[in-house]
């Protein structure tokens, strides 16, 4: 009876583990398909998939699991903009999570519960959720996640309008991303950055880094947000007065919304299409789309989008000169904005409605409204949180209050001249001791006016010295992602990328070179040689020295390419072990002796690493010159590498250790033929058609 238990027990343990471990893999590969189907924009099949995932936590009872099926409903519903759905989806999860204590999986929920009350508008509570999870990311150590916090935080704060704060936490995350080597999320953080810029008035740098944004985002293939970059390019572009670049990205972008299926984003995308009619001048067109867009909105509480809508229609109405229109929807904007607490918005508005006012001859509610407008900067600059903008404010100020000076000037003359007027009729001395007395208190308001204009020139002064301070760093920045995108890490030379980017220019101005002169020959140096190089049983390297003796081996062969190359070709890690050199400015019958020198110094030269004998190592390389006839001038490069990797494999195949080139062809010799093969090089060369060099006594082998 015991042995029959035993045999029990050890039936349900040996069956328990791997049964756990696969339902694990089940999970994560539901939630990876998940998380695809939301980033192709299908939200069915998302929640689709959710639903299941769901299930089956809850028929394995794994609260863990059902706690993250609830976020993912929450992010599902949040990608249909139905954000009080998506709040109940993640309160369920985080009540799931929380008896659990502190974990990335809680933080997660809490955090994007934060963004659905920012869309929501409610910023306090957004603040409140983002630093809580914030928190726990910081107690865990997970700097990629603090890293997305601080830009969630970011995006928060310049929706209150704290730019100097916003723009402060989207540096900290980038340069957190920076550092962690984060491709997808630098990719908002510049996108965020960018949208800063934006907004302060630099559009010129916005759109270097929208541009930016939209290449990192199509190469990680996300929809959403690569119709977000397009959005933003084409409401740029139409501000730019680049009509044509506007419509192409705003055309992408509605496509991408209407795929997707999110009402919103889709309303949004309108906005900016109305922009771009109304910037053409297609006034009906942009209004029959505000029109629609404020009517969904309102239906669907798009708050935030209400009040951009509303801003956009008042500045069509004002530049129609239909100033009542323009009244009506500034006076609803002022009230939307100020409910969403959206209050650089409703300085705007105010401004607008100023405008219009003035055009209606209502000069009391103007001039109210612009006293409403000055007590709102005035709120904005006092609170301190807006650095960035204080300076504009301060600028305003400043010019403010010179417009004042002026006034009181003209109002203190009056007051002088009729105050003369009438003591020179009583009495010529009394009239004159007035009026020195008002002279002199003219004279201190001046005095005093003066210093606060000092002091504010200052404040503008040292703000603009800030905001100037940062720009730089930025710039910065942007240039060191630059040559990090350019560089391959571990050798430091440059990459595949550099390369593919330069050399159809190099190509072309070799092309040029050659036809200078239509009487006279070819100038010398002219010519262009492309050099594969691949290093000789390096995998064997590897598997006897280990891995960091492999890298410090490729590290050290950047500098016998150094000192063999010339210091104005281009040295590049192709991939793995191989190697291409541009030799340029060259004339085609130095090249064998170019590659008979790089194969000795590799060959010659030890390669010494600390901790192990002296290496001695070889390569292989296979070249090809150039010109050469390869057809239409669209496919040279493709065709001239293929050429040099021919000869590479040649150079293997016969032996290691040397080198093979095609220094020239016949000119008849179809190169731009498709499926040029190893089998048919060695033909060519059987007929002779090929000017072939190489460092094998023999003849070459082209096949195993
Ligand atoms: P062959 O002479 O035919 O070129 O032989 P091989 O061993 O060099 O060729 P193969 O392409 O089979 O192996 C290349 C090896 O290079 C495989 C891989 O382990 C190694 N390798 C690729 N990239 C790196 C790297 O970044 N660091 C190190 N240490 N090794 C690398
Ligand atoms: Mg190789
Ligand atoms: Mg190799």
């Amino acid at each position: 009876m015991q042995w029959q238990l035993l045999f029990i027990l050890l039936l349900v343990v040996g069956s328990a583990g791997p049964t756990a471990l696969a339902a694990d893999t089940d999970f994560t590969a539901l939630r990876s398909q998940i998380e695809t189907s939301r980033q192709q924009g299908n939200l069915d099949q998302a929640e689709k998939l959710t639903a299941d995932y769901l299930a089956m936590a809850t028929k394995q009872a794994d609260t863990q699991q059902q706690a993250l099926a609830y976020h993912q409903m929450g992010n599902n519903a949040m990608e249909r903009n139905n954000y009080p759905l998506a709040r109940q989806q993640l309160e369920q999860a985080i009540s799931l999570l929380q008896p659990n204590g502190q974990s990335i999986a809680l933080a997660n929920a809490i955090r994007r519960l934060g963004m659905v009350y920012r869309y929501q508008t409610d910023y306090a509570s957004a603040l409140r959720y983002v630093y809580q999870a914030m928190q726990i990311y910081q107690a865990l150590e997970d700097e990629s996640e603090i890293a997305n916090t601080y830009s969630s935080i970011g995006t928060i704060l310049e929706k209150m309008g704290q730019y100097e704060e916003a723009l402060q936490a989207h540096q900290q995350s980038f340069a957190l991303h920076f550092k962690l080597g984060n491709q997808s999320s630098l990719a908002s953080a510049i996108y965020n950055l960018g949208d800063l810029h934006r907004v302060l008035g630099d559009k010129d740098k916005a759109l270097a880094y929208f541009l930016q944004t939209l290449q990192l985002d199509l190469a990680s293939g996300d929809k959403l947000n690569i119709a977000y970059s397009h959005n933003k390019l084409g409401y740029l572009y139409s501000e730019l007065g680049e009509f044509t670049k506007a419509t192409e990205h705003t055309q992408q972008a509605m496509m991408l919304f209407e795929q997707i299926g999110a009402p919103r984003d889709t309303d949004w995308g309108r906005t900016v299409v109305a922009k771009l009619a109304m910037e053409q001048g297609d006034f009906l067109k942009a209004q029959q789309l505000l029109d629609g867009v404020i009517e969904r909105a309102k239906a669907h509480s798009y708050k935030s989008l209400l009040v951009d809508a509303y801003k956009m229609a008042a500045e069509l109405a004002l530049r129609q000169n239909n100033a009542e229109t323009a009244l009506r929807y500034t006076t609803a904007g002022i009230e939307q904005a100020q409910q969403n607490n959206e209050r650089a918005d409703e300085a705007l508005l105010q401004h607008m409605q100023v405008q219009a006012l003035v055009k209606l001859d209502a000069v009391r509610e103007a001039l109210a409204a612009m006293l409403r407008q000055k007590q709102l900067d005035d709120e904005i600059f006092n609170s301190k949180r807006a650095a960035t903008i204080a300076a504009i404010q301060a600028q305003t100020d400043f010019t403010r209050q010179q417009y004042q000076i002026d006034l009181l000037q003209n109002e203190q003359q009056l007051q002088q001249a009729q105050l003369e007027q009438q003591h020179l009729i009583r009495n010529f001395w009394i009239s004159g001791l007035v009026a020195a007395f008002i002279l002199m208190i003219s004279l201190y308001r001046r005095y005093v006016q003066r210093q606060q204009n000092r002091r504010l020139e200052q404040e503008v002064a040292t703000r603009t010295q800030q905001l100037q301070q940062k720009n730089t760093e930025l710039a910065h920045a942007y240039q060191q992602l630059e040559i990090v995108s350019l560089t391959d890490k571990l050798t430091g030379l440059h990459n595949r990328h550099f390369l593919e980017s330069h050399i159809m220019t190099e190509l072309e101005q070799c092309r040029r070179m050659q036809h200078r002169s239509d009487d006279s020959l070819p100038a010398t140096h002219s010519e262009l040689a492309l050099f594969m190089i691949d290093l000789d049983h390096f995998k064997s390297l590897n598997d006897s020295y280990g891995h960091s003796v492999g890298d410090e081996v490729l590290k050290q062969l950047r500098h016998i390419m150094q000192q063999v190359f010339r210091q104005s070709d281009y040295l590049v890690r192709w991939g793995g072990e191989e190697f291409v050199a541009i030799a340029r400015n060259i004339n085609r019958d130095e090249v064998s002796h170019l590659a008979q020198r790089f194969v000795d110094a590799v060959q010659q030269t030890p390669i010494l690493v600390t901790g192990c004998q002296p290496l001695h190592i070889s390569c292989s390389v296979g070249y090809a010159c150039y010109p050469l006839p390869l057809g239409e001038s669209a496919m040279h490069w493709q065709r001239l590498l293929k050429l040099a990797d021919l000869c590479l494999y040649a150079a293997k195949y016969s032996g290691r250790n040397g080198w093979v080139g095609l220094d020239n062809c016949a000119a008849e010799l179809p190169l731009s033929q498709a499926g040029i093969n190893a089998a048919q090089m060695q033909a060519w060369q059987l007929q002779g058609l090929l000017q072939l060099q190489h460092s094998f006594g023999g003849s070459v082998k082209w096949q195993a």
